[in-house]
């Protein structure tokens, strides 16, 4: 009987070995390579030759592993590392759009991502269409002949709503688009390419990393597509030249390997507090609370085993009141007043005022991000009941939240 696919067995099963035998691969630390004959220079500049580097802006042997496990890790056919999220999302944008191109993307994204497709790539003639995606009728009007990338986020940054993928990939596709997913809330508990998206984006400086020691991304796709990418002549990727420093690559290699136990830990001490939050009447956006809109969405696509992700978003109803909560909570050691994920200490900030402040006032109004929204990037915590000792004291302390 096949196995039913699961991304952290694709991990474990990826076993590379160094140059010596050594169980983490030998770290290439070169940014050229030597030939033993010209001819085969040539041939190596011209196409990809398996075993063969040129250069590193190219390809790198130990960026190459690092993406060979991301690969299967989304279920791709290949994929590309790079220096930041932003540089696989902005390579990948451009890799499919022209002047003249649109692009149609969900409203509800991250901060630098909206910034993006808002201000710069129209300064390159591609604009941007932003809507509901959760309203599939506004989907279906807002995609042109002209549309070439339908643009999500798993699960939104920072108000969590679940992307139904197979559904927006089918709208993209009816009208010859591609749907790109960024995935970078929900490593192992989602996988977009085997739901129907083209291409899965990253930003690795959160979960898959996850000790907040560097900045890196990837995108996972068609060979085709990350051949595309690394064009000596046209590719965004080359020619940009976003490069992962291969020491970053191998540390976090070595990182993806504990991915799945703390994607179900971060996932276990999230559904924790969020259910504890809601338990005071707040309002709290958790998709694995079963009042989530999505929630039903999210565990017909989850693949099992990982939660619902460690990222919860509370609105605590003021700007002034969130910012006493955060420095509160910074003071009692609950975890740090700081913007990113994935940590494995937890993480609080206001995203209108810091990840999010791209985004202008009224559309976050609109969308329901208000001034008094904390997201919270839930860490590791051993004792997750304690914690929530320290945090229920606190909220008391500031009068916030009403019954247990
Ligand atoms: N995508 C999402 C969902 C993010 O939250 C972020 C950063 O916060 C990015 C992309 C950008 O990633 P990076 O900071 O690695 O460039």
């Amino acid at each position: 009987m096949k196995r039913p696919f699961d991304p952290a067995t694709e991990i474990q099963n990826y076993l590379v070995f160094g140059e010596f035998g050594d169980v983490n691969p030998s770290i290439c630390d070169s940014s050229t390579y030597t030939f033993l004959s010209v001819a085969k220079m040539e041939e190596v500049f011209e196409h990809e030759l398996e075993g063969c580097f040129l250069y590193s802006r190219h390809w790198n042997p130990t960026n190459r592993y690092l993406a060979d496990a991301l690969a299967r890790m989304e279920n791709g056919a290949a994929a590309q590392v790079m220096a930041s999220g932003m540089a696989a999302i902005s390579t990948t944008l451009l890799q499919m759009c022209s002047a003249g191109d649109e692009i149609v993307s969900g409203r509800t994204i991250y901060g630098g991502s909206y910034a993006l497709l808002a201000n710069l790539l129209p300064r390159f003639g591609i604009t941007t269409r932003f809507v509901d995606l959760g309203d599939a009728a506004a989907v279906r009007a807002a995609l042109t002949e002209r549309t070439r990338v339908l643009y999500c986020e798993s699960l939104s940054n920072p108000l969590l709503e679940v992307a139904d993928i197979p559904a927006l990939a089918a709208l993209a596709h009816e009208r010859g688009a591609r749907l790109v997913v960024d995935n970078t809330f929900s490593p192992l508990l989602l996988s977009p390419l085997r739901l129907g998206a083209d291409v899965v984006v990253h930003s690795m400086t959160k979960f898959i990393n996850g000790t907040s020691d560097c900045v890196a991304g990837c995108v996972v796709a068609a060979h085709d597509f990350i051949a595309a990418l690394n064009d000596i002549n046209h590719g965004p990727s080359m020619l940009f030249g976003p490069v992962l420093d291969s020491i970053r690559a191998a540390s976090i290699l070595k990182n993806l390997h504990s991915l799945h136990i703390r994607m179900a830990r971060h996932s276990a001490n999230a559904l924790y507090l969020a259910e504890r939050l809601a338990g005071l009447g707040l309002p709290v956006h958790y998709p694995g609370l079963p009042a989530h809109p999505q929630h039903a969405l999210l565990n017909r696509l989850m693949n099992p085993g990982y939660g619902c992700g460690g990222i919860l978003a509370l609105d605590v109803g003021s700007k002034e009141l969130a910012d006493r909560l955060m420095l509160r909570l910074q003071e009692a050691r609950v975890g740090y007043l700081a913007v990113s994920l994935g940590y494995f200490k937890t993480l609080f900030s206001a995203p209108g005022h810091s990840t999010s402040s791209e985004i202008p006032a009224e559309e976050r109004a609109r969308i329901g991000m208000g001034d008094g929204l904390i997201r919270f990037s839930v860490g590791l915590d051993n004792d997750i009941g304690r914690t929530w000792r320290t945090i229920r004291g606190i909220l008391a302390e500031l009068g916030i939240g009403s019954r247990e």
